[in-house]
């Protein structure tokens, strides 16, 4: 019995998200075209600035290994555009760059969570939370978030799962997939709930750039001086700008945690590509304009789904308020047409009307579907239109 995989893998499942965007591309090769909202991704491109960035490096032969934590000047550069927008004074050495957030999530989960721990994770969640608590040996112990309350983040939700054996608390403002915001007051008590129970706070903050209503934005970068070495900041370049296929993502930390976050990085991924590194670079220094650009086509598009998602029979959908993505409670569509689930419901609209969603399942919400809108404005008008004939059942 000695050719085994590892116990931990009966743990975990493959990405839902990536899963469901396989199924779409297997459609696609055989000749279906494919109407896909399955998965985080921009459809716009990442800026020219940032291309030709990349582009130089190569031809510069920026192409061998660098530092783990990252080259100075990208991390300065992160430091310098936080602390400026938060009255902050940041050093280089509090920000480790890694190949995407989820590898900077990951690198987080191996420094902080000893097998046994429990990680307090806010539902819906975005997929990869549970997965990589438990990868790192903890116990994802679920907060709820209400669609009648807007999906709001609350400090009362994450109290009341609290135990003994809590170490972390994960948030992500917006939410993927709700879109769900952590309101200023809230962010205040969850603080001092972290400072009184001595907690981690993991902050994931990758959709900040996209919120809708500018008077809503929050990070908990504000709360640094109160939280300390309790506070760990992740985010990204792959949707800020576009770039979800250079990999690079971004932790701020204590000097102290970033040391452990690098400790683990330089055993795993080792480092963002070189020539990622530098593209980032020029997105912070000459594309800064271009996230605005985008929140206003996600703008459109949102209102445009929403307008399309009123259509169709049994789907009811809150605005999301950030991020981009549509997150329909479809309850009515499976009793209209007497699906199970939420996963039944999806793998037929795929079957059927070559629309590829994905269940609320996969982000600990039975009843819902998740629409990205990260995707063109004529996708989104077929996809809704074939999604109301489905619903339909016409
Ligand atoms: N965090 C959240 C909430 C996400 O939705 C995603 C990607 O979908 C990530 C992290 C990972 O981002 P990256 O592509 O930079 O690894």
């Amino acid at each position: 019995m000695s050719r085994r995989l590892a116990s931990r893998l009966g743990l975990v499942a493959p990405s839902p998200t990536m899963a469901v965007a396989a199924e779409a591309d297997k459609l696609k090769r055989a000749g279906t075209p494919v109407l896909d909202f399955s998965i985080g991704e921009p459809d716009l491109p990442s800026p020219d600035a940032v291309k030709a960035a990349g582009v130089r490096a190569i031809e510069q032969d920026f192409t061998h290994y660098t530092a783990s934590p990252g080259i100075l000047e990208l991390r300065k550069a992160i430091a310098d555009s936080y602390g400026k927008r938060f009255g902050l004074e940041l050093k280089p050495t509090e920000v480790m760059v890694g190949p995407g957030a989820k590898g900077v999530l990951f690198a987080t989960m191996m420094a902080l969570v000893s097998p046994g721990d429990d990680v307090v994770i806010v539902a819906p969640y975005w997929v990869s939370f549970p997965e990589q608590v438990k990868l790192a040996g903890g116990n994802p112990v679920i907060a709820e978030t209400r669609a009648d309350d807007a999906f709001t983040i609350r400090a009362a939700a994450i109290e009341a799962v609290l135990t003994p054996a809590t170490k972390v608390v994960i948030l992500n403002a917006p939410s993927n997939p709700t879109g769900g915001l952590l309101p200023k007051d809230e962010a205040a008590k969850i603080a001092q709930l972290c400072v009184e129970r001595d907690l981690w706070l993991v902050s994931d903050e990758t959709y900040e750039a996209f919120v809708y209503d500018p008077a809503d934005a929050v990070s908990m970068l504000s709360w640094r001086a109160q939280l300390g070495e309790r506070l760990i900041i992740t985010s990204a370049f792959s949707k800020t700008w576009a770039m979800t296929g250079w990999r690079a993502g971004y932790a701020i930390a204590s000097e102290a945690v970033v040391k452990a976050l690098v400790t683990v990085q330089s055993h795993d991924g080792s480092q963002a590509s070189s020539i990622t590194q530098k593209a980032a670079l020029a997105a912070i220094t000459d594309a800064a304009d271009a996230p605005q650009a985008m929140l206003e086509e996600y703008r459109v598009r949102r209102q445009l789904v929403l307008d399309l998602l009123a259509e169709v029979p049994g789907a009811q959908c809150l605005p999301p308020k950030g991020a981009f993505y549509a997150f329909p409670d479809v309850r009515g569509i499976l009793a209209r047409r007497g699906f199970k689930d939420s996963v039944e419901l999806c793998a037929a609209l795929l079957r059927e009307q070559a629309v590829a969603l994905v269940p609320g399942e996969a982000f600990g919400a039975p009843g819902y579907v998740r629409i990205s809108y990260a995707t063109s404005r004529e996708t989104i008008r077929e996809g809704m239109t074939r999604f109301a004939k489905f619903a339909a059942g016409s």
